[in-house]
Parts: structure tokens; sequence; C-alpha cells
């Protein structure tokens, strides 16, 4: 008797704490009425008052028919909050998973990539002390340099990835062009053997509402790729960007004639750490972080082009 009193008080507090408590509690109202129904009955065919029990009775059973009416509406919404959680909960899951990968991915390839290029350091330090000419100590110092650089673009590409996921999306109004000349300035202390024309088309005074700090990673990362991945044999050598907006949409559009994707790649390169090519001597983290932060701009990028003969990457997001 215990323990089935105390498993209907476990079950009332957990239908109580559900989705449908409200109405649950009127369901146990309705029970507490019938319960006196049913004891008015008895009553009432004791002392034999035959027309009151009819009335009684009626009423007892009509009020029982709609209380197992709403107990089934009731158990079947209970039900569907229940399954629509799990399935809200197999998803989190999924993710989960899917971030524990990344994360164990993640740990392997920050300890390779700083420790590689620290080693390499250490080494071309024990180089220079011992260095017989100056000739020997500068091309370990270049080496060097070379190593610091990698090791700077890495911590910076995991910043991005960070300040991405932490940060909040902060609008401000932002002048496209404006930008894009600051993002050129900083990236002038990049080697480039050659000249490489730089067309822009964006119309002069686009001002757009959106996060200046992701939408300068966006084209830091898409603008040195397409000097980084220039192709040596082409005589014109060349970047187009631009960029527009119509109505709530911007879009900006990054056409190199490099070295172009393999099209097996076209949807790797996006990957954490994917590598595409001999040439690249980053971290294979900068497309990863510019589709994240398109995607936390409620965006879309996409890669065009053929092997051979260039890129074209598209990036369209809502701004306000
Ligand atoms: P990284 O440049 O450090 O390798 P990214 O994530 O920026 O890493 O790029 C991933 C890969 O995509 C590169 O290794 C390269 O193969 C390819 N890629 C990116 N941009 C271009 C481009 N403009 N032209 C040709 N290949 C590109």
């Amino acid at each position: 008797m215990f323990f089935a009193v105390s498993k209907t008080a476990k079950l009332r507090n957990l239908l109580l704490a559900g989705p449908n408590a409200q109405r649950w509690k009127w369901l146990i109202y309705m029970m507490v009425f019938f319960l006196a129904g049913y004891g008015a009955s008895i009553v009432l065919v004791l002392t034999n008052q035959v027309d009151i029990l009819l009335m009684v009775t009626g009423i007892v059973f009509f009020v029982g028919a709609f209380f197992v009416l709403l107990v089934v509406i009731t158990t079947k919404s209970d039900v569907k909050q229940i399954k629509d959680a799990s399935s809200v909960l197999t998803t989190k899951n999924k993710e989960l998973e899917k971030i524990n990968t990344e994360l164990d991915l993640f740990a392997y390839r920050v300890s390779h990539d700083l420790r590689g290029p620290i080693a390499s350091i250490r080494g071309l330090i024990q180089i220079v002390r011992s260095a017989k000419s100056k000739e020997e100590s500068e091309v370990c110092l270049e080496k060097i340099s070379a190593s610091t650089i990698k090791l700077d673009g890495f911590i910076q590409d995991i910043l991005d990835l960070s300040r991405n996921s932490r940060t909040e999306i902060a609008i401000e109004p932002v002048d496209v062009r404006v930008m894009i000349n600051e993002v050129m300035d900083s990236l002038r202390y990049m080697e480039h053997d050659r000249n490489i024309e730089f067309r822009m088309n964006c119309a002069k005074s686009l001002v757009i509402q959106t996060d200046p700090v992701r939408l300068k990673i966006i084209l830091t990362n898409l603008i040195t790729n397409a000097y980084k991945y220039q192709d040596a044999k082409k005589e014109n050598p060349m970047i187009e960007l631009s960029c527009s907006k119509a109505d709530q949409n911007f879009n900006l559009s990054l056409k190199d004639n490099g070295i172009g994707i393999k099209d097996e790649y076209k949807d790797k390169i996006f990957e954490m750490f994917f590598r595409g090519t001999d040439r690249s001597v980053g971290t294979g983290l900068g497309l990863y972080v510019v589709k994240e932060i398109v995607e936390k701009l409620n965006g879309t990028i996409q890669v065009k082009g053929d092997l051979d003969q260039g890129s074209e990457f598209i990036v369209d997001f809502i701004v306000s």
C-alpha cells in the first residue's frame, strides 16, 4: 500500500513538473470530484434515494468520460513534447560528439604545429651559435623569422576561432571599401615575387551594418589566400574583389587566376586543418575560421573555379 501511494506521489510530482502541469492539476481536481461522486453514490444507494442517485451517477459518468478524453489528449501532448525534447537531445549529443572529435584533433594538431616551428627555431639557434660565417647566420635567422611568422599565424587563427565562438555579434556601420583598404595595408608585409594586380568592384561609400571584427577576419583570410595561391606560370596574376548589397543581403566575391582547387577538395578545404596543396605553409585553419564566422553571421560560403584556372570564393550574409 505504502509502495503504491509513494509511486502515485512520484508520478504526480513528475506530471506536475511537466509541460502540461496546469492540465494535470485540473485532472487531479476532477479525480477528487470523481471519487467524491462515487462516495455520494454509495451513500445514496444505502439510503435508497434513487432519483438523486440517477442524477449523481449521470453527472459522475459525464465528468468521467470528459476526464478520460482529457487524459488521452494530455498524455499524447506530453509524449509528443518528450519526443521533441529527446530529438533535441539527440541533435545536441551529435554536436557534442563532433566537438569532441574536433577537440581531439585540435589538441593533436596544436601540439604538433606549435612544437614543430619551436623545435626548428631551437635547432637553428644552435647553428647560429656555432656559425662560422655571417652568411650562414643570416640564412638561419631568415628561417627563424619564417618559423616565427608561421607560429604567429597559427596563434592568430586559434584566437580568431575562439573569439568567434565566445563573443557575441557586435553590429556597427562599416564602410566596406575603407575596411578592404585597411586589410590590404595590413597585408603589405606579405612577400610577393611578382606584381599582382588587385581590382576592386565595390561601390564607393557602401556602408553595411555588420560585425567589423568578423568581416575583417573573412576579408583577411580570403585575400591572403588569393595572394598565397597565385600561379607563377600565369603572365598577368590578378585578384578581383567585388561586393554588393541588395536589400538585406551582402555579397562578397573574391576571384583569382591562381592555381585553382581540385574538384574533390572543394568541400574539404573548409574543414579544420585541411591543406589542399604542397604550396600551403599555413595551418589549414583559415577557411575553417571563415566558414565558422560566415555561419555565425547566418550566411553561406561557396567556392567555384577550376584547377589551374583560378578560384572564386563567394560569401553571402544578411546585414541590417
Ligand atoms: P592554408 O592556407 O593554411 O592551407 P586554408 O584553410 O586557408 O589553409 O585553406 C585550405 C586550402 O584551400 C589550402 O591549403 C589550399 O589548398 C586551398 N585554397 C584556399 N584558398 C585558395 C585559393 N585562393 N586558390 C587556391 N587554393 C586555395
